[in-house]
């Protein structure tokens, strides 16, 4: 009999951490790639927290913690929902883990029976799925088109709910797209969602904070507050407070599921870094500022990668409203050939001509669930965008 777990067939490792895999070797084979396929910020992080830090080594906070945060940063993080999203929780709704990808994956994991249903829109971040699959769910996939503004519409939500859906995962602003829902779109899905009293909301707010052009965050338990009781409002440090590699996640939630996700924590990775832990504290009641100078950059970069990229032959690039990607379409790049005589018959195909022809590593929509698509990370430095910009417009002219 095999030795590994046939759980594990269900599932495949992260196709955007692969790209990014894949540059770093073909980089240190002396080849000449720009990475565009990273989710994290390119700027450090800020002084005030990396002290915080060095601090809580220094004064011993170096033991376990509480399995689901500390308690000075569950207050932070209660405090950092009232004054960001009008949000009222108690300290036992509030649970941190290593990233927010942990909350996810124990919040999934504690709640789902064998076919339960998690409907995610498509293009998603992609581990929701496979966190579905390994927890023994049913990814329902619902196709949110460019026509829709990558976006999840009341009817295409009413049309995919059924007695066996228990979640559904709303992302906002989105991974891959960079579409934000506006407090009148999650209107709308609340409607929905209050006809079906078996269907709760896991909502990613990872990207909070990076909206361009005044566009307005919100987050359905605020908007719906009768959603409140089957909604898990996720957030993390990573993006906002470029703190990826410090691994800080967290949530708010009803009390019961909060409990749960603790308990899966403790038979498992028990409590995230003690030192990360007082770092966050540090993020989410420190200074705020350094964000909007972030964004003031990431937004120059966003209006300079459309721009250049709707010069491709082949491309069409919409402008998102928030995160730090681009999702444009390569459909009029399809059935084309390369000058190697290689035809593009699939976006798989079109990024694996970019990274060998121009040195340019971008991820395949098919990895996010639409296609025909990429996505472009610009949290790198303009230079090097607008040089991988250049690359890709070069062969984009280049098929014929
Ligand atoms: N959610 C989305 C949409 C993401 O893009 C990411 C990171 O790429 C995460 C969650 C997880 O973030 P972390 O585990 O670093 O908190």
């Amino acid at each position: 009999a095999a030795f590994l777990a046939e759980r594990l067939d269900r599932i495949k490792p992260s196709p955007t951490i692969a790209v990014t895999q894949k540059a770093r070797q073909l980089k240190e084979a002396g080849r000449d790639v720009i990475g565009l396929g990273a989710g994290e910020p390119d700027f450090d992080t800020p002084d005030n927290i990396k002290e915080a830090a060095i601090k809580a080594i220094r004064s011993g906070d170096t033991k376990y913690t509480n399995v689901d945060g500390t308690d000075a940063l569950k207050k932070a993080i209660i405090a950092k929902f009232k004054r960001e999203n009008g949000l009222d929780y108690k300290m036992d709704q509030i649970t941190v883990g290593t990233g927010g990808k942990q909350v996810l994956f124990n919040a999934l994991v504690a709640t789902l029976n064998a076919g339960d249903e998690v409907i995610i829109p498509a293009p998603y971040w992609v581990s929701y799925p496979d966190i579905v699959l390994l927890a023994d769910g049913k990814p329902v996939i619902v196709e949110c088109g460019e026509n829709a503004k990558f976006k999840l519409t009341a009817e295409a939500l009413e049309a995919a709910i059924t007695p066996k859906t228990k979640w559904l995962i709303l992302n906002s602003p989105s991974n891959p797209t960079g579409a934000a829902y506006s407090a009148a779109d999650l209107r709308a899905l609340a409607d929905v969602l209050l006809k079906h009293p078996q269907v709760h909301v896991l909502t990613d707010d990872m990207y909070e904070h990076l909206l361009y052009d005044g566009f307005q965050f919100a987050t359905i338990a605020q908007v719906e507050p009768k959603l409140y009781d089957r909604t898990l409002t996720m957030n993390g440090v990573s993006k906002a407070y470029c703190m990826t590699g410090w691994r800080i996640g967290y949530a708010g939630g009803p009390a019961p599921l909060i409990k749960a996700i603790a308990k899966m924590q403790s038979q498992s990775t028990s409590n995230p870094s003690s030192i990360s832990q007082a770092a966050a504290v540090e993020a989410l009641n420190g200074p705020q500022d350094f964000i909007e100078k972030n964004n003031a950059v990431f937004k120059e970069r966003r209006d300079m990668v459309v721009k250049l990229l709707n010069q491709a032959p082949g491309l069409h690039c919409h402008t998102p409203e928030g995160a730090f990607y681009v999702y444009p379409s390569c459909a009029g790049a399809i059935g084309k050939t390369t000058p190697q005589g290689k035809k593009i018959a699939t976006d798989d195909d079109f990024v694996t001509y970019l990274l060998e022809a121009e040195g340019v590593a971008a991820v395949q929509g098919s990895a996010f669930g639409l296609s025909p698509y990429f996505r472009i990370s610009y949290a790198t430095s303009t230079e090097a965008l607008k040089e991988a910009c250049t690359r890709i417009i070069r062969a984009c002219q280049a098929l014929k």
